[in-house]
This record gives C-alpha cells, structure tokens and sequence, in this order.
C-alpha cells in the first residue's frame, strides 16, 4: 500500500511551501487551501513521479494526459465554492482523481465522469484509500453531462470543448448553479464561470489556462 504521509521530498515541508504559493498567486479562501494542505498528491501519480507532486505542475498520468496543476484546482474549486456550499457536483474529467478528492471535501455529493476506463479504475483505488465514499463515478463521454442526475449546484469541466455543450448549461441548477470550464483551442482556452439564475444565465472569464481537449467518444484500454 502506497504512504499516504509520504516521504522525503512529499514532506510536510514541501507541502507548506506549495501553500505558500498558491496564497501569493491570490488564493484566499480557507477551505480551499486547508483541502489541498491535507489531501496527499502523490498518492495520485506514479511512483518515479511522486517527488515532484508538490510542486505547481501539471504532470503526466499516463494515456496522453495530466493531473492538474494545483494552482488551477485551487482556482477552479474557489470559484465554485465561492457563492455557499455545493450540494451535488458534477466533474467531467477525473483523471487521475486529485481534483475529485479536493471537492468531495468539499460537496455533498460529486458525480465524476471520465471517459478513458484505466484512469477511473485507478482513480477510484486512490479515492477509496483516501476513504471518501460521497463519489459516483461513470466511464462515459462526459460532454453531455450526467442527465439522470442533474441539476447540479455546480459542474466543473477539467478537460477543454471548443464551446461550451449547453446540455451542460441546461444541467445546472436554475437558481444559481455554477459551471467552471476551459473553453477554446488545444494550446490556450478561458476558464469561464457562467452562473444561472432563472432562465439567464452571466459569464465571466477568470483567467487563461491550458488543459487537455475534451474529447468524444469513449476508451476501454
Ligand atoms: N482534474 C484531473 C484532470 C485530468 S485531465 C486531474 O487532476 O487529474 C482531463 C481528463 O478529462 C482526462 O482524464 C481525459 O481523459 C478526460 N476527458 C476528456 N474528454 C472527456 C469526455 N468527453 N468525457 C469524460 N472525460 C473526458
């Protein structure tokens, strides 16, 4: 079983300086950072990896794709967070999980989707050693959001459309759900928040990332 304290350069120390980071890059909220203080980022990468969980990198996972960088965890989980607590969410994208386990602390409920099965096998391992049961988890293409299940308070998107799907815009819930998504080219998209309020709907763009494309269509191996 994999040490969920970690060793060496996975040490508190190294953690503490990730915090530090993340709060002179302008993450305010609390609860965010207490959450990423506390959830062990190594466990979710591979072993000749795991030295370099703590710092604010997106890393490779395997199969074309990246664990998140904290950074933008931070930022994206901020923003959801940010008008009250979220009942139910959706994730479109767990990958390697790090961002799952980071709101299941702080929803009620998350419903993940992730459309390549070998990354939400393992996902799923990792969540459970970390014992947080509030997730449903799907190996399905996400990009029309988990219709059985909706509305959401909250649907964050952690993988890049062109635009965004409005089966996802129509998926949150009418008085005041949030959607967090990058949006645009593979090499540089805006993450935009749109909230919906009765029938409208307000966006905004909080910042320019870079993530992997969303893509259709689903991966057994
Ligand atoms: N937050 C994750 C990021 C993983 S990268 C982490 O920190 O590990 C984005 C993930 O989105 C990849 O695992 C990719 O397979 C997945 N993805 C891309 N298109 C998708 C789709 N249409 N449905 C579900 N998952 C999708």
């Amino acid at each position: 079983m994999q040490n969920l304290n970690g060793i060496g350069m996975t040490s508190q120390r190294t953690r503490e300086r990730l915090l530090g980071r993340l709060m002179d890059q302008g993450i305010g909220s609390m609860e965010v950072l207490d959450v990423i203080r506390s959830t062990p980022r190594h466990i979710f990468l591979d072993e000749a990896l795991a030295h370099r969980a703590y710092e604010d990198v997106a890393l490779p996972i395997g199969h074309n794709q990246t664990i998140s960088q904290p950074y933008i965890v931070a930022k994206m989980t901020e923003a959801i967070i940010h008008s009250g607590p979220i009942e139910t969410i959706l994730e479109i994208g767990t990958g390697s999980g790090y961002q799952t386990a980071v709101i299941a602390q702080l929803a009620q409920k998350v419903f993940t989707v992730e459309r390549i099965k070998p990354l939400l096998d393992r996902a799923k391992k990792n969540l459970k050693l970390l014992k947080l049961r509030n997730i449903d988890y799907k190996h399905d293409d996400g990009s029309l959001g988990w219709e059985q299940k909706a509305p959401f308070d909250a649907i964050m998107t952690t993988a890049a459309p062109q635009r965004i799907p409005v089966e996802l815009l129509a998926q949150l819930n009418p008085s005041g759900g949030r959607l967090i998504i990058p949006v645009g080219a593979d090499n540089q998209q805006e993450l935009k928040l749109v909230t919906r309020n009765a029938e409208e709907y307000s966006e905004s763009i909080l910042d320019i990332v870079r993530f992997v494309p969303l893509l259709m269509g689903q991966v057994q191996h």
